[in-house]
């Protein structure tokens, strides 16, 4: 059980997420504005932050530059839950540091399944995974070749991390969606984890016609190569 805030300031959909997040297991904790929430910083800190973008006084945007300033919370992760639904405040928020973007409306089952991936990912991991001559450092996000820091976006990590630690396993691209990306779909009709690891290799150099770590398994997915990694 996770403790979860939700600042939403309209009334029935803040009652709508307070259900879900219940049923979900969790204890939810309803907030309305920047201010009830920086009195409640005061003297606790949630496991997770679900936040609206168009509020009174201050804006989710604004607060959530401050939650991931503020060494107390930068590590609780934020889920912007909001009507606005342009790539420009999705790019925004994500780069603000949220863990997810949801476009309201939403279904309940989706924001309980993403919300279980956001939560899943906080929970401790390795300090540090190697892999040949990779070593990852998923506190951080940060990953290293041969020593040298490859400078990965958030989602590229998530995929390397999820695949470096599954050597030898053939992996669909419906479960990478799942797991990596916390949809509930399997459907991906916008090739989404095909362009990430398009990316992913070309950040680590790997040559998809004669793979070192990346494998493409046609028709199914894909099958990590490079040798077993272990913590550190
Ligand atoms: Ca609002």
């Amino acid at each position: 059980m996770a403790t979860i805030w939700i600042v939403e300031d309209e009334e029935r959909i803040g009652l709508l997420i307070l259900a879900a997040v219940k049923k979900a297991g969790h204890e939810a904790v309803r907030l309305y504005d920047a201010s009830e929430l920086e009195k409640r910083l005061k003297k606790e800190t949630p496991d997770l932050l679900l936040l609206d973008l168009m509020l009174r006084g201050k804006d989710g945007f604004a607060i959530l530059a401050e939650w991931k300033a503020r060494k107390e919370t930068a590590r609780v992760p934020v889920i912007i839950l909001s009507a606005r639904s342009a790539e420009n405040d999705k790019v925004r928020g994500l780069e603000l540091g949220a863990e997810d973007y949801i476009t309201k409306p939403f279904g309940v089952r989706e924001l309980q399944a993403r919300l279980q991936t956001a939560l899943r990912r906080v929970t401790p991991e390795a300090q540090k995974w190697i892999a040949g001559d990779l070593t990852l450092q998923p506190d951080a996000r940060e990953a290293w070749q041969n020593g040298a820091r490859v400078a990965l976006t958030y989602r590229e990590f998530e995929l390397l991390y999820y695949l470096a630690r599954r050597p030898g396993q053939a992996i669909s691209r419906g479960q990478l969606l799942r797991e990596v990306w916390g949809y509930p779909t399997e459907d991906d009709p916008s090739r989404t984890v095909d362009y990430h690891i398009k990316s992913l290799r070309a950040k680590l150099g790997d040559d998809p016609a004669n793979p070192r770590y990346i494998e493409t398994l046609r028709g199914t997915g894909y099958r990590w190569l490079a040798p077993e990694g272990h913590e550190a």
